[in-house]
């Protein structure tokens, strides 16, 4: 019986993320530097243990595409298209949700909701 043996991955394989977000707790940290290789996150420069943990249990690898339409692979722009059209026949669209999210794209949330007259909750209401 043979064993596989996985090579660590040399520093040029690694792809490098700087200024990478953790939405682990709400100190949300902006400076963390990520290295990964095409499955997992291996190094978190900066990030403190609870972070680095987070981290390194994500997978680095595309499980999806950009977007999905009815569950069928679909462009960004064609995604968006048809995201705007269900938000602007909506009766009163709920925008939910927002844990782990930066506070730019909770800004962003809540003026989308303003925009399509819809409403704004998070999942702290459970
Ligand atoms: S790196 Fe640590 S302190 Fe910073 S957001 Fe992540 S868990 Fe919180």
């Amino acid at each position: 019986m043979s064993t596989a043996v996985t090579p660590e991955p040399t520093k040029h394989e690694l792809h490098v993320v700087k200024h990478a977000v953790c939405t682990f707790c709400g100190c949300v940290c902006d400076d963390i530097e990520l290295h990964a290789n095409e499955e997992r996150i291996v190094e978190t420069k900066r990030a403190c243990i609870l972070g680095e943990s987070w981290f390194k249990h994500h997978t680095a690898e595309r499980l999806y595409p950009d977007a999905l339409i009815d569950g069928k692979e679909a462009t960004y722009d064609e995604a968006v298209e048809v995201a705007a059209d269900i938000l602007y026949q909506a009766h009163m669209p709920l925008v939910y949700g927002l844990s782990n999210t930066t506070c730019e794209a909770q800004r962003q949330a809540v003026w989308l909701a303003e925009l399509v007259g819809g409403v704004i909750d998070s999942h702290t209401s459970l």
